[in-house]
């Protein structure tokens, strides 16, 4: 639950810049358009003396729309949704561009492709859904506001290169998300690929690919010749067929706003993509506060459809404000129903966070959400100065584990805490020790923003102390 600064000090009938310099006093440095979690806005106000409750808007939504609930016998096989993760200079965008032009369905427009955010291409007549924007801080951030849309992430790794950080990075982002990975090993055209290298680099972080005898596939591509394209998609449709996704396409459509913006001429554009039901034109929906009659839909190809099945992403127009990127929409019974319930989330001063959202952590309330049942996992990132430290916390922390939680390291590196470790403890509910590092103002303020258990130390055994002593509580009394 967030506020901007505006509106809270608006709410609160306080200018805005005594609330920024209150937050100044804290440490944070904050401008008025900024968001502010509940806990801190409470706090806040009580310096006012004025008590905040938080209205969930996902209660809005859950209240008006309720679960999906499908019978078996409704349930339709839909095509899978894909990223592509990597290393940065791996060939992320080479590989989205060579699977796009190659499987342009013959006939359109030319074959010109219409960036909307996802694309839709077709394989023996099967479908795979791209999510565009190649890395995992896109995926991680709709992660963070409770999107699960992914089911397969591509990894793609240069053979020149090799297991890169942000190789790691994705590998654990991946997992973290449940999401299956499949190792494009690219650049195989290049005089230096040394793909036992990498296979071997990449068995060092637990995925150990099929002819090493194990379960993960590895795909030799070339992004840049297209070789190998079309053997990959092959079993991007076998991983999908043995996932077994299904959706059922017969009732009101609902699914996540893949990104949206403010078009000059069109107004309002989103590019959402249909997880359940299916979306035609003339739908009243909600998403967030924003809503309107589906006026126009756009798929990838850049053609106008009229409807929109399970893991098809269109852009559509017709909404009332911009919605933002990882919140649900909904199509609503009437469009006053879809009023109403934007005005409902409207009048609750905010915007955000529809989604499930993960589970904030901290080892301060570690024993009391162990207690409600809520963790049997305390899953944690570690930066450290050095890989034998990054090591040695991990191995001396995992060992704490007991039956009761279930100590995990999510991610773990060289280097400074960086953001996207905050977005990974955050889309992830982990906590983050940094060993011999310290982060930047900036990403220790969103940190604080995020709720994000930030905790650093000098001495190994300060660390395993404090993760002890959060446990200690976790223990069943007659032990
Ligand atoms: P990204 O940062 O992961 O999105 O990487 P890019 O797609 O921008 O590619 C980085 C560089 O690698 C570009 O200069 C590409 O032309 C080159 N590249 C990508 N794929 C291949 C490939 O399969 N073979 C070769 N030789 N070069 C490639």
């Amino acid at each position: 639950v967030r506020i901007s600064i505006k509106d809270f000090a608006t709410e609160l009938s306080v200018p805005s810049t005594e609330i920024i310099k209150k937050l100044m006093k804290r440490g944070t440095i904050a401008t008025i358009n900024q968001e502010i979690d509940y806990a801190l806005a409470a706090e806040l106000a009580e310096e006012y003396d004025i008590i905040v409750e938080p209205e969930e808007e996902k209660d809005v939504m859950e209240e008006v729309f309720g679960e999906v609930i499908d019978d078996e016998k409704d349930l339709e096989k839909r095509p899978p949704v894909v990223v592509v993760m990597g290393h940065v200079d791996h060939g992320k965008t080479s590989l989205l561009d060579a699977i796009r032009s190659t499987h342009v369905t013959s006939g359109e427009a030319g074959g010109i492709t219409q960036h909307i955010g996802a694309s839709s291409i077709s394989l023996n007549g099967e479908k795979i859904t791209f999510l565009d924007t190649p890395g995992h801080e896109a995926f991680t951030a709709m992660r963070m506001r409770g999107a699960q849309v992914t089911d397969i992430a591509i990894l793609v790794v240069a053979a020149d290169d090799g297991v890169m950080p942000q190789t790691i990075e994705a590998i654990n982002h991946a997992r973290a998300a449940n999401v299956q990975i499949i190792v494009a090993m690219n650049k195989i055209d290049k005089p230096g690929a040394n793909p036992d290298r990498v296979k071997q680099e990449l068995s060092d972080q637990g995925l150990l690919v099929e002819d090493w005898g194990g379960d993960v596939i590895c795909v030799p591509v070339s992004a840049l010749k297209h070789q190998g394209i079309d053997n990959l998609l092959e079993m991007v449709l076998l991983v999908a067929e043995m996932g077994d996704l299904k959706a059922n396409p017969r009732r009101k459509a609902r699914g996540t706003i893949i990104e949206a913006q403010l078009d000059k001429g069109r107004g309002p554009v989103a590019t959402v993509l249909v997880q359940s039901g299916t979306l035609q034109i003339g739908d009243p929906i909600v998403a967030g506060a924003a809503y309107g009659r589906v006026r126009a839909m756009v798929d990838s190809k850049g053609k106008s459809v009229k409807k929109a099945g399970p893991s098809m992403p269109v852009e559509i127009l017709g909404l009332s404000e911009v919605p933002i990127g990882g919140d649900m929409f909904y199509v609503a019974n009437s469009d006053k129903q879809a009023r109403q319930v934007a005005e409902r989330i409207k009048a609750q001063g905010r915007v955000q966070m529809i989604g499930q959202t993960p589970n904030k952590v901290s080892l301060d309330d570690l024993f009391t959400q162990i207690q409600e049942g809520k963790m049997k996992e305390l899953n944690i990132i570690i930066k450290a100065d050095v890989q034998g430290s990054v090591e040695a916390v991990r191995q001396s922390l995992e060992k704490l584990s007991n039956e009761e939680v279930r100590i995990r390291t999510i991610h773990g590196g060289v280097g400074t805490i960086t953001e996207s470790d905050v977005q990974l403890a955050s889309a992830s509910g982990a906590i983050i020790i940094g060993f011999n590092v310290r982060p930047e103002a900036a990403t220790k303020a969103y940190a604080d923003r995020e709720e994000v258990d930030v905790r650093l130390y000098r001495v190994i055994y300060n660390a395993i102390d404090d993760i002890k002593a959060a446990m200690k509580g976790m223990l069943d009394p007659e032990f």
